[in-house]
């Protein structure tokens, strides 16, 4: 088999895994489960034809997967990947190309400027702004984070880049008690400490209370959040943010999915005064539906996410133009701005205005649903993100093992302000009207048949 027909077959193959998920369970069967054992074989010894292998790749692959790229899973927050973006992920995966510097790829190195351009424009954010490709919210958080790091101490005459933290100035770092884990992780990588930061009590849909902050000053990092992951929730952005700033504070902030409501007319008011902070983290993969992995930093002085991030050496032949690296803890990277660039071409303004508004009308209609069918919804819902409850803690609990079982949707748990609630999250734009009431349909079908056993 040529190249050329390898492509095409798997080309093939990828429409029809695609086809049959709207078909098939959201989960994969005991028996595609049970399949995934024939993977466990020792290493061959010898080659084996590239089209053999791909074969074994979805046969036993494609129906062990969770349909993610289906348009009814509303488990944690998980965008799909739009038509332009899974097939520009598939042409620069031919270019293969590294993105680091720009002399090793001119193509990705313009097209990530022209995507910068566009995120801080369709965000709202100040125009120049730093921006880094990274490969997710998380290490969008340590990169903004780093930036923060280094700015408080440069400004006290300490190198933490070279210097590390050992004998270096103390820095504050105060979040939301309902700060994510990952926010948390950035700072344990930092060097910063999990524990050692100040929690500021929030209010009942996780808000920050502006009332209860600390004093604040210029050795502190403020991590505000846009888009609670239960709620879907803001910090109050623009009555905390000119505060801290006065106090000379680095606001960053954490909007793996909220900050994309900047990008909805009919939102944006949600997140007002986001753009006044000095550091942001959004995640490419979650809302706006890129393929996995995709994360974005942004930084107001480039020049702090530079310090943090740039190394040199004689053999990396640099130019005058952005080199990617000095943005991005990773040095060699794919070219995650090719689908960033996919994503906002293909869809514009209005499209992405269109793709967060109409998943936030989705999970209005869930919530409202699920209220007339006569269970409690626990958030105002003001996003994408719905907490429901069915009853008592294990009421719930059996509804939503009964709703991952029946597979005709997913929806994951959590536990809101002691409450066992299921999590709904729309945030694909291959989500439509008919499958918000299909999904309707059998959550309040496996509610009803729970009830009626407990009872
Ligand atoms: C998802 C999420 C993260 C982590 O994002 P990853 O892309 O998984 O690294 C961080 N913060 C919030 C609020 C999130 O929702």
């Amino acid at each position: 088999m040529t190249l050329e027909q390898l492509l095409k077959s798997t080309a093939e193959r990828a429409s029809r895994y695609l086809e049959s998920l709207d078909e098939r369970a959201v989960v994969p069967t005991t028996d595609a489960l049970t399949q995934l054992s024939r993977l466990d074989e020792p290493l061959p010894d010898l080659p084996s034809d590239p089209e053999a292998v791909i074969a074994l790749l979805d046969e036993i692959g494609s129906p062990a997967t969770v349909a993610t790229a289906g348009s009814r899973y509303f488990g944690f927050v998980t965008g799909g990947s739009l038509p332009a973006t899974l097939a520009a992920n598939w042409m620069a995966g031919a270019w293969d190309q590294n993105t680091a510097y720009t002399v090793m790829s001119p193509i990705a190195a313009r097209l990530e400027e022209v995507a910068m351009r566009w995120l801080l424009d369709v965000l709202h954010l100040p125009s120049d702004c730093a921006v880094g490709f990274v490969t997710g919210a998380t290490q969008a958080n340590f990169a903004g984070l780093a930036a923060a790091r280094h700015a408080i101490l440069a400004k006290q005459g300490w190198d933490v880049e070279t210097q590390g933290l050992f004998g270096a100035p103390p820095i504050t770092v105060v979040v939301g008690d309902e700060v994510h884990v990952s926010l948390l992780k950035a700072l344990s990588l930092l060097g910063l400490g999990r524990e050692r930061v100040i929690r500021v009590p929030v209010d009942e849909q996780g808000r920050m209370r502006a009332d209860s902050l600390p004093t604040l000053d210029d050795k502190t990092i403020l991590c505000l959040q846009a888009g609670n992951v239960n709620t879907g929730a803001a910090d109050p952005m623009a009555v905390i943010i000119p505060q801290a700033k006065a106090a000379g504070a680095w606001v960053h902030i954490d909007g793996a999915f909220g900050l994309w409501a900047a990008a909805a007319p009919e939102r944006e008011h949600l997140v007002t005064g986001v753009d006044l902070a000095d550091s942001w983290a959004t995640d490419g993969h979650k809302w706006l539906n890129v393929p996995y992995d995709s994360g974005l930093v942004f930084v107001r002085e480039p020049q702090h996410l530079r310090a943090a991030m740039t190394v040199n050496a004689a053999y990396l032949q640099q130019t005058d133009m952005r080199e990617a690296s000095h943005y991005t803890p990773e040095m060699s990277q794919r070219a995650r701005g090719v689908e960033i660039w996919a994503a906002l071409r293909s869809l514009g303004r209005q499209g992405v205005a269109d793709l967060i508004e109409r998943t936030c009308r989705h999970a209005a209609r869930f919530a409202d649903g699920l209220k007339a069918a006569g269970y409690t919804v626990l958030n105002e819902v003001v996003i994408n993100q719905v907490l429901v409850s069915f009853g008592d803690a294990e009421t719930t609990r059996r509804v939503v093992a009964g709703i991952q079982q029946d597979g005709t949707c997913w929806c994951g748990s959590t536990v809101w302000h002691g409450q066992t609630a299921m999590r709904i999250s729309v945030s694909s734009w291959a989500t439509t009207d008919a499958d918000v009431e299909r999904s309707l349909e059998a959550m309040i079908r496996v509610a009803s048949t729970v009830k009626q056993a407990v009872i």
